[in-house]
């Protein structure tokens, strides 16, 4: 990108710069661009905060003089128009990865199925962590510029809320969501009317719109069933993400899947691969059969056709996480299926059988997913193999290491993910670099001097930058420590802040108390994550007394920051919601375990940059990949986890800790013995020991030695530029 246009071309004038803001607002590429998200703070600081870092909510609360007259300082003109200036050259890069790389895909894109995507706490309507990597995924896709559609729906429940009652039992609650205030556009035809969709479902034809979102250069549309014309019950089927029961969830997912489809002929978008993320949008091959079938093919024909565009990534181990539906229910909310394709309903049913003879057996929509694409992925190289495994049975011919499911392991992105703490830290430190000047320097280290925005996010995106976190000539074990403890007290500071409006009561009092909570020179252990039962989140309070002892030693004291919902319906996730909530008001962890209600994306943000140690002790093999682990490494945090999913495959030794080995214990309980031993024997004998020895400067030098080597190893690796890379080169590209 270049930044010679501002000094020729004349200054916008302010009607540019307003009709610019409101065109950036409704782009969630601000929600990676610092810069932009600090021109929304500075309109409103307050709104800013309240309406929970949105953007478009900002510009709707500030009038139109307010922002008139605003825009007449020069100053704040200045660093307007300079955002801009970045949003337009973003959008107008040429010579991207993609062009190079996939130049095929900006003709015929992949269109990217998911039931959720979360980019940002502004717009929540995503469940967890599969939201959040389809979020990154569409991230890096634009950021690399490949030819990319995301479909989903648009639940304007969205995810629900959690609270905490008297008896620290999970409540949940909903907000309306108001499609005006979010960043996002109603798609409209050219007589500027909403598209219309059809589908049918059971024995109704379901009415749908749809809304895009803008992901930089990405479109991802979310469909809305929410019209007046439509029976309440379908109004509702997008209401809220997973919510309702199966009848909902199978009527949900074939408006994914099919409607999805239709929309996509409908704006004239012929994608080249169809990748559905995860077993929900399966349905999407039957819709693509059905398409052949009507210009003539055969079956057989139809469905080798529709393999080869389609792709599926699975994502969990966990039998509860494949959708099942009951031939009662296919015969019901599926009717028109077996109809539309000509073909018999247990022809149907025998598309998500693993044995299509046993008329008892359900309709998985992972088997379905399987048998109708071309290429199939878990998301770690353990996971590959666990599903592989588990699909074998669907492969009776094959040897076990022939079954065709490879894997690509997950990652996050990276500038979605860093902390403004942190991208000030970097930027401030590559733009005014303490090193040799440009002139004087060789070209290696001329590298690192940057010349404006773009650069240092290019930079930061690469390998050789992390590379560099080992080199203390160019950042320092004192600028790193210190860095440390920032993001710490931000961290502390924050849960201070939520803990108090958690309470009830607002009294004087309560203020000095909340702001004795938690140590800021304290060894701070973080766990949070959705509270699904092979998680085990309270597995470090089995060892309870220990622990306590740890959490007093005053030489050496350590405390935890937990987060996380469970599923509704989920008693048992509930019920270790209670317990740790419990420990951290009655017992004697009280002012060293918090527990910050209502998690999501902001959160977690808080969370990952400021634990030192970020804790995941899966019950493994559960965990197909994991993400959260790799938002911590950007900001200086260790892992300590079992060695499932991505930590297998990234744990080298040096860059954090391992709860255990590679074994497998003969059962669940036995397994949860060992586990806890083993998480408490590494925490007494490597991480305290390493976290508190320090020099006569106070600094933990082998602890940074750790972060750093965590940092240059993590970061570069377990990113979603190098896994969408990796799709487009094994699967989008391949046939
Ligand atoms: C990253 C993230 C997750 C995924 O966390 P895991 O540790 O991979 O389970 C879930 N929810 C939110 C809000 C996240 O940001």
């Amino acid at each position: 990108m270049n930044n010679s246009k501002s000094t020729t071309a004349k200054p916008p004038s302010i009607d540019d710069l307003i009709s610019g803001l409101h065109r950036l607002s409704r782009n969630i590429w601000w929600t990676w661009h610092q810069e932009s998200q600090e021109i929304f703070q500075l309109l409103s600081p307050r709104c800013w905060q309240n309406l929970y870092h949105n953007g478009v909510a900002v510009l709707n609360e500030v009038s139109p003089q307010e922002l008139r007259a605003r825009l007449a300082e020069p100053e704040f003109a200045r660093r307007v128009a300079e955002v801009l200036e970045s949003f337009e050259a973003y959008l107008g890069q040429a010579d991207t990865w993609g062009d190079v790389h996939a130049p095929a895909l900006k003709e015929a894109p992949v269109a990217y199925f998911s039931a959720e995507f979360g980019w940002h706490e502004a717009l929540p309507i995503a469940a967890g962590g599969l939201g959040v990597l389809a979020g990154d995924h569409s991230k890096s896709a634009s950021d690399l510029d490949i030819g990319f559609v995301g479909i989903s729906l648009f639940y304007r429940e969205g995810y629900f809320q959690q609270s905490i009652n008297h008896e620290n039992w999970q409540t949940e609650f909903y907000t309306l969501l108001n499609p005006a205030n979010l960043p996002m556009e109603p798609v409209l035809d050219g007589e500027g009317k909403p598209v219309i969709c059809e589908v049918r479902m059971a024995t109704s034809q379901v009415r749908f719109r749809a809304w895009v979102v803008h992901v930089g250069r990405c479109p991802v549309y979310l469909l809305d069933t929410n019209l007046p014309e439509n029976e309440q019950h379908y109004r509702d089927l997008t209401l809220r993400v997973y919510g309702g029961d199966s009848t909902t969830r199978i009527m949900q997912e074939i408006l994914l899947g099919v409607g999805g489809v239709r929309l996509l002929r409908t704006l004239g978008v012929k994608p080249s691969v169809f990748h559905m993320n995860e077993g929900h949008a399966a349905f999407l091959t039957l819709e693509l059969l059905r398409e052949k079938l009507e210009t003539g093919s055969s079956l057989e024909a139809a469905r080798e056709a529709t393999r080869r565009e389609c792709i599926f990534t699975t994502h969990t181990p966990v039998e509860a996480g494949h959708d099942r539906f009951s031939p009662d229910l296919m015969r019901y909310a599926g009717l028109k299926f077996a109809e539309q394709l000509e073909i018999g309903f247990e022809d149907l049913m025998a598309m998500g059988r693993v044995d299509p003879a046993n008329q008892d057996e359900p309709f998985c929509m992972t088997v379905l997913a399987l048998k109708l694409s071309r290429a199939a992925n878990g998301v770690s190289e353990l996971h590959g193999q666990v599903s592989r495994e588990m699909w074998h049975c669907l492969f009776p011919g094959r040897k076990l290491e022939e079954v065709p499911i490879g894997h690509v392991t997950n990652g996050v992105h990276t500038m979605g993910w860093m902390k403004g703490t942190v991208r000030r830290f970097w930027r401030n430190k590559l733009e005014n670099g303490d090193g040799p000047s440009p002139a004087d320097a060789s070209d290696a280290t001329r590298f690192w001097h940057i010349k404006s925005a773009a650069d240092w996010e290019r930079q930061v995106n690469s390998v050789e930058f992390w590379e560099r976190m080992n080199d203390p000539a160019f950042i320092s074990d004192e600028e790193l420590w210190s860095l440390r403890y920032k993001l710490r007290r931000e961290l502390i500071e924050f849960a201070r802040r939520r803990l108090l409006l958690q309470g009830e009561n607002l009294s004087r009092a309560n203020f000095i108390e909340y702001d004795r909570l938690l140590n800021p020179d304290a060894l701070t252990i973080g766990f949070a994550r959705r509270f699904a039962t092979y998680k085990r989140a309270p597995l470090v309070f089995q060892q309870f007394e220990k622990i306590v002892g740890l959490a007093h030693d005053r030489k050496r004291p350590v405390q935890f920051v937990f987060a996380g919902k469970a599923h509704p319906r989920d008693d048992e996730g509930k019920r270790f919601i209670q317990h740790i909530i419990h420990l951290s008001k009655y017992s004697e962890l009280k002012g060293s375990l918090v527990f910050i209600a209502n998690y999501d994306i902001h959160i977690a943000r808080q969370m990952v940059s400021g634990c030192d140690v970020w804790l995941n002790n899966p019950r493994r093999p559960l965990e197909a990949s994991g993400t959260s682990g790799m938002k911590t490494a950007m900001h200086g945090g260790l892992n300590m986890s079992i060695l499932d999913g991505w930590w297998r495959e990234s744990f080298d030794g040096t860059n954090g800790f391992a709860i255990g080995d590679d074994s497998h214990p003969a059962s669940v309980e036995e397994q949860d013995r060992i586990d806890s031993e083993n998480l408490y024997a590494v925490l007494t004998e490597e991480v305290i020991p390493t976290f508190f020895d320090r020099d006569d400067l106070g600094i933990p030098r082998a602890w940074l030695k750790r972060v750093r080597a965590a940092m240059s190893s993590v970061v570069a690796q377990f990113n979603t530029h190098r896994m969408v890379r990796e799709y487009v080169e094994k699967f989008y590209l391949t046939r």
